[in-house]
């Protein structure tokens, strides 16, 4: 079993060959910390939910630097499959049984803010990232169809958020696809280009005066009444903390890290496609995922190409021959483009809890101080609208309204058995098991 170094070299090359990085135009630069910098503020993780959180901070009146190992987006948030969708990675029954059904409704009503906030960001600061409304939840056989349809029954009568019912005999239209039985459409969801937002969100952050230092690995963090982020050529004194550091944290926070496996997931994107092939495809322009264990999800491009994500591997091991791996899979939904070939093939690792429920929290602090340190993590391949809001809440947090933010921190989550080595095989067994259950239909 690969260790932590040799997951985030398997990770950095899945990342290499991806369409956003062909297509997001110039990255903005950001050089790392040199020397002794000190702030209100250190967010670690320049991804969706630090950006979003050292906006949020700044705007109440923070002085935020924030440090990232690679570049802005280098982790999951320049690279996922762009889909903006209501709801957490858990079902909403997850959270009734650990809230109760009040607090479950103020969390699904947050997903639905998320929505909300990521399109008004995006309005707001005419961030330029391909924004495509509407979604597609979509079952495979008719006893998932029924479950699918049960569940957007709960979801219009218990949480009051309406979502369209698409029948068999319509299917078609929606997706040009003989593998669907019907689906559910929502309006509010979406999709758009990860890393053209991700940057774009690091630009927005600048402005507001947030310092960005890309390139910096935060290497060790020294808790205490004045934490302490150690980097290679410098260190950063703050008063908080935020770790938004996904999988990547490399042992700073090593309490944090048996709470959350990487699962990894792939995606491909086709060559460009005749612009009337391509529209006919998915005919609304939504992006579509299936209710599968382990999911296909997919999308139009603005360029005409059809982004295709599925597949997972639990063993972190990458698919072998990945582009036709990804292929094959596309063509089992569309044999009509048995044509074309993939063009760009990628992939990345998912931050699951054990629930899939968002694990949001302080690291314990030394007997009478306060807890300063915070992290946000484990959104379980469902963070692309969540984290935004995300980081909202833990900058209310960190400003003294903590309310929204302790709802999430009283979640309980558990840890991956096994340790940090034999977690892993652990969860391949269980999720052979879910496998078999999707392909029993
Ligand atoms: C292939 C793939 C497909 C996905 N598809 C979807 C989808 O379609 N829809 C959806 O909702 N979600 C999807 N997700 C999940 C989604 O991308 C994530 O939930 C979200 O991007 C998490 O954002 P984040 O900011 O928490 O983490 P990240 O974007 O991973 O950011 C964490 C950052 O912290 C940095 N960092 C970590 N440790 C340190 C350190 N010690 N020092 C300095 N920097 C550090 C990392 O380099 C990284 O850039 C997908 C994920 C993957 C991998």
């Amino acid at each position: 079993m690969p260790g932590e170094d040799a997951v985030l070299a398997i990770d950095l090359a899945l990342s290499q060959a991806s369409y956003y990085t062909a297509t997001a135009g110039p990255a903005p630069a950001f050089a790392p910390l040199q020397g002794t910098a000190s702030c209100d503020v250190a967010v670690v993780g320049g991804g969706l939910s630090g950006l979003s959180a050292a906006i949020e901070l700044r705007r109440r009146g923070l002085d935020v630097v924030l440090l990232e190992a690679r570049e802005i987006g280098g982790g999951a948030s320049g690279r996922n499959g762009g889909q903006v969708i209501h709801g957490l990675a858990c079902d909403q029954a997850v959270i009734e049984s650990q809230l109760g059904l009040a607090d479950a409704r103020r969390v699904w009503d947050m997903s639905i803010e998320a929505l909300d906030l990521l399109r008004e960001r995006i309005a707001q600061h005419g961030i330029a990232c391909d924004w495509q409304p509407g979604y597609l939840g979509v079952a495979c056989s008719p006893s998932k169809g029924r479950a699918l349809s049960a569940w957007a029954d709960r979801i219009e009568s218990v949480y009051g958020y309406p979502l369209a019912r698409i029948g068999p005999g319509e299917m078609r239209q929606w997706v040009d696809s003989a593998r669907f039985h019907s689906a559910v459409h929502d309006p509010r969801s979406g999709h758009l280009h990860p890393l053209k937002f991700t940057q774009g969100l690091a630009r927005v952050a600048t402005a507001e005066g947030v310092r960005i230092h890309a390139g910096t690995p935060v290497r060790a963090l020294s808790e205490g009444a004045t934490p302490v982020l150690r980097t290679d050529a410098g260190e950063l004194r703050a008063r908080q903390v935020l770790l938004a550091g996904n999988l990547y944290l490399r042992g700073i926070a090593r309490k944090l890290e048996p709470r959350i496996m990487p699962v990894g997931t792939y995606i491909g994107c086709s060559e460009v496609l005749d612009p009337a092939l391509a529209a006919s495809l998915i005919p609304s322009g939504a992006a579509v995922c299936d209710t599968n264990f382990v999911l296909d999800y997919f999308r139009p491009t603005p360029d005409h190409r059809l982004l295709y994500g599925g597949r997972v591997s639990y063993s972190t091991a990458t698919p072998r021959d990945l582009a036709q791996s990804m292929r094959r899979l596309m063509l089992r939904t569309f044999p009509q483009l048995a044509a074309h070939r993939m063009e760009f093939a990628w992939g990345g690792f998912v931050d699951i809890t054990m629930n899939r429920a968002p694990d949001f929290g302080r690291l314990p602090a030394a007997r009478g101080a306060a807890a300063n340190v915070y992290y946000l993590q484990g959104f379980s391949g469902h963070g692309v609208a969540f984290s935004g809001l995300a980081g909202r809440i833990v900058a209310e947090a960190m400003t003294g309204d903590a309310g929204r933010f302790d709802l999430f921190a009283r979640l309980r989550h558990r840890s991956f058995p096994g340790g940090a080595l034999l977690r892993t095989p652990a969860l391949v067994l269980a999720m052979a098991w879910f496998r078999m259950r999707d392909l029993l239909g």
